[in-house]
């Protein structure tokens, strides 16, 4: 993989530069080094009818206000911070940020629906919380599943958007998202950006027209914040904006705050756990107890593979590496799909699109290299090294409602 070649933005500044610069511009003239955190639900106003003039503004264009946002669930300045430079990272107009990556998901259908148009085509595997999303239909949408290929076959009159993951969750699939678009026509492409990250790839430039991430994930980067956003042209971002006014999926502060900051290091962490990451998959792929490795050609920090052992014992085995759901973080985690973040997919759905039932995806953070292979290679044995902090000792976990988690 190369980076620098993918570093370049269209800007005016590389990758790694934009990451640090965006949407602080102003700091310096304010006499600030860090960004300012606004933690405001409401703004006064002495001239409510200069108040109402910016509601209906709001109303009919969906564009940001000028000036303070009126209540906090129409804008804030600290989040539209990170909207502007994780706009500016993926090389669109604008951005539109979430409480997570599923309000986002649901912002994104539910303008659709409401321009009547229902109708959604859907390529697996995906995140196993959109794939139900769209199977269940709770949003008023109708889903269309297809392989690639049967995308432009697939448009109907009420074709609202294409929904599409490279790599995917969880088993690394990569589509050539340039001919998807082509397929698409002029429906909407939305590609789930969240493995990739802008580090690696920019659908954009491929033309999707509308780029996902769970922000929850890479762009925090550290595990402690959840969050959600859409990278799109204004127009879309504008009927973004008032869905989510009017339905609240909004990000916290604080949340736009961390994921800002988060930003600032996006470079150089995935550059460093895509390269640990290589390695393992390497390794892996070496190794006679691993029957399958997928490691995507773009690179990036997920590898997932397939043990000829049972699955739940290289689990079970690990201490230095986290068995936990989520990924993207500072510090490497590995879960089972088939149980956790790909359990409420339907067990033939999971099947006939490569979650089998021994694959393990691992999300391979900035430990060093040998360490983490040391902790695997004990795993694989099933040689457990001491006990576990204490949940080996409980018999059984809590079954979680709805299978849920990321
Ligand atoms: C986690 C995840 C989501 C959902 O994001 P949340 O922030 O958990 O709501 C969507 N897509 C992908 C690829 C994910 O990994």
């Amino acid at each position: 993989m190369d980076f620098t070649e993918s570093m370049r933005n269209g800007g005016s500044h590389a990758l790694a530069t934009e990451a640090v610069h965006a949407g602080r511009e102003d700091l310096a003239a304010m006499g600030l080094h860090a960004v300012p955190l606004d933690l405001s639900t409401t703004y006064p106003s002495y001239d409510s009818r200069q108040e109402a003039a910016r509601i209906d503004d709001f109303a009919t264009t969906g564009a940001r206000p000028d000036g303070p946002p009126v209540y906090a669930r129409l804008d804030n300045p600290t989040v539209a911070r990170f909207e502007t430079a994780l706009a500016r990272l993926e090389g669109t107009e604008s951005a539109v940020a979430f409480a997570s990556g599923m309000a986002a998901l649901s912002a994104c259908l539910l303008v659709r629906v409401a321009q009547g148009l229902r109708h959604v085509i859907a390529v697996r595997p995906l995140y196993g919380c959109s794939d139900h999303l769209l199977d269940a239909g709770l949003l008023g949408t109708e889903v269309t599943w297809v392989d690639p290929a049967g995308v432009a076959e697939a448009i109907r009159p009420d074709t609202g958007l294409v929904v599409v993951e490279s790599p995917a969750n969880p088993t690394l699939r990569e589509l050539d998202l340039r001919a998807i678009a082509h397929s698409c026509g002029t429906v909407p492409l939305l590609a789930d950006n969240t493995f990739a990250t802008p580090v690696l790839q920019r659908p954009a430039e491929q033309g999707a027209n509308v780029v996902l991430h769970s922000a929850t994930k890479y762009l925090g980067g550290h595990g402690d914040v959840l969050g959600g956003v859409i990278a799109c042209d204004e127009e879309f971002a504008r009927s973004l904006r008032q869905v989510r006014f009017a339905t609240g999926g909004v990000l916290h502060p604080l949340a736009g705050y961390l994921l800002l900051r988060g930003l600032s290091t996006l470079p150089v962490r995935m550059r460093a756990a895509s390269a640990t990451a290589a390695e393992l998959a390497r390794r892996l792929a070496a190794d006679p107890r691993v029957e399958r490795v997928h490691y995507p050609r773009l690179g990036g920090a997920m590898v997932a593979f397939e043990t000829h052992g049972d699955p739940h014992e290289v689990i079970a085995g690990v201490r230095l590496i986290t068995p936990a759901v989520s990924l993207g973080s500072v510090d490497t985690l590995i879960q089972h799909p088939a149980s956790i973040s790909h359990r409420i997919v339907a067990e033939g759905d999971r099947h006939s699109n490569g979650i089998s039932d021994r694959l393990l995806r691992m999300s391979v953070g900035l430990e060093d290299v040998e360490d983490l292979w040391a902790d695997l290679d004990r795993a694989l044995s099933g040689r457990v090294a001491g006990r576990a902090p204490e949940a080996a000792s409980e018999p059984e976990r809590t079954p979680v409602p709805g299978g849920a988690g990321r």
